[in-house]
């Protein structure tokens, strides 16, 4: 049986999968999603969740999660652990254009048939009262084991999907934010992300680009050099209460903001949406997260190596930047 541990220091929830990968099943890609029960190139075989326009499709993915049964919650020693309750879907596009961006990026209208996607999806996990927290994030294979994977040509075997993992605990740097945005709302009665952005508009040399309804900036002290932000100009902590106009937008900018870091970069980056935990009524529960929360977009270098970034930050949370945010600013900007 698969489980989920916490790390007693931290209060951070690792996913211990069952039978491990040897060694060598890390040398060759792509087996390790493969051993994870990710799909393969093409997804044959995988169950279809749901199907979106434009040849999306959200199929099942991870066997590492269980979506049946209960959290059993127990103790191990001094450790605490659960059932691996959750949910693991993966979003094919397989239609996605190649056409204009050496970033190997769709083109906006795709995107927002997979911004579409995203919103069905958490509106209909965030039902499921077992699950406090759905993650999305998209990548290339390969990205998410440190090793980007090749830049291939137009037409090449790369693939671009997004991944959706809810899971019964918030992620640890979520959980971060949370943390750091209620303390900063009990102090000062403001949103640090309205005010982030408000500073971040004053100062003007971290801003990437800006429209009618989002921001995006090199954040001021980055985990990684040439990180960057996409904030709702519109207070809101939850990616669902997004509305059309706004998704319109994002669908725009997104695109080409990922077409410009690729080009900059020559691989294209991932990105990670930070939203609210679900709220279901419990106790302990958030009362104030509507206020101090913001959802936001973090857009990060392919495999988190690139720029300066090395384990040691990876690992301990203390980054190494070889880039100045300002600088990675600029290099996006004029890509
Ligand atoms: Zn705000
Ligand atoms: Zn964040």
């Amino acid at each position: 049986m698969h489980e989920l541990r916490k790390d007693p220091l931290l209060s951070r929830w690792a996913a211990i999968l069952e039978n491990s990968l040897k060694p060598e099943e890390y040398g060759t890609f792509p087996a390790p999603r493969e051993g994870l029960g990710l799909p393969a190139a093409g997804a044959q075989g995988h169950i279809t969740v749901e199907r979106g326009t434009d040849g999306i499709r959200v199929v099942k993915g991870l066997r590492l999660l269980d979506e049946k049964g209960e959290l059993g919650r127990k103790g191990e020693g001094i450790y605490d652990k659960m059932n691996p309750i959750g949910v693991h879907e993966v979003v094919m596009e397989e239609q996605a254009g190649r056409s204009d961006s050496g970033g190997g990026q769709p083109e906006a209208g795709n995107f927002r048939a997979v911004l579409d996607i995203y919103l069905r999806r958490i509106t209909a996990l965030v039902k499921d009262a077992r699950l406090r927290y759905v993650f999305i994030f998209r990548n290339m294979e390969g990205c998410a084991g440190g090793r980007p994977a090749p830049h291939g040509p137009q037409g090449s075997t790369e693939r671009l999907h997004s991944e959706i993992l809810a899971t019964p605990v918030i992620p640890d740097f979520i959980k971060r934010e949370l943390d750091g945005a209620k303390q900063y709302y009990q102090y000062k009665e403001r949103c640090i992300f309205c005010d982030i952005m408000n500073e971040e508009s004053r100062v003007e040399s971290r801003v990437i680009a800006r429209t009618e309804h989002f921001i995006a900036f090199c954040p001021y002290a980055p985990r990684l050099s040439f990180e960057f932000w996409i904030v709702p100009r519109r207070h809101s902590c939850a990616f669902e209460e997004t509305s059309g106009p706004e998704l319109d937008d994002l669908a725009r900018l997104l695109p080409e903001l990922l077409g410009r870091m690729g080009r900059a970069l020559n691989h294209p980056p991932c990105y990670y949406i930070h939203t609210a935990p679900n709220r279901i009524p419990r106790k302990n529960l958030w009362h104030t997260l509507g206020d101090d929360y913001h959802w936001h977009i973090e857009v990060l270098p392919a495999g988190g190596l690139i720029g300066g970034g090395s384990a040691v930050d990876l690992g301990s949370g203390f980054a190494l930047l070889a880039t100045s945010p300002e600088d990675a600013a600029r290099y996006i900007r004029e890509a």
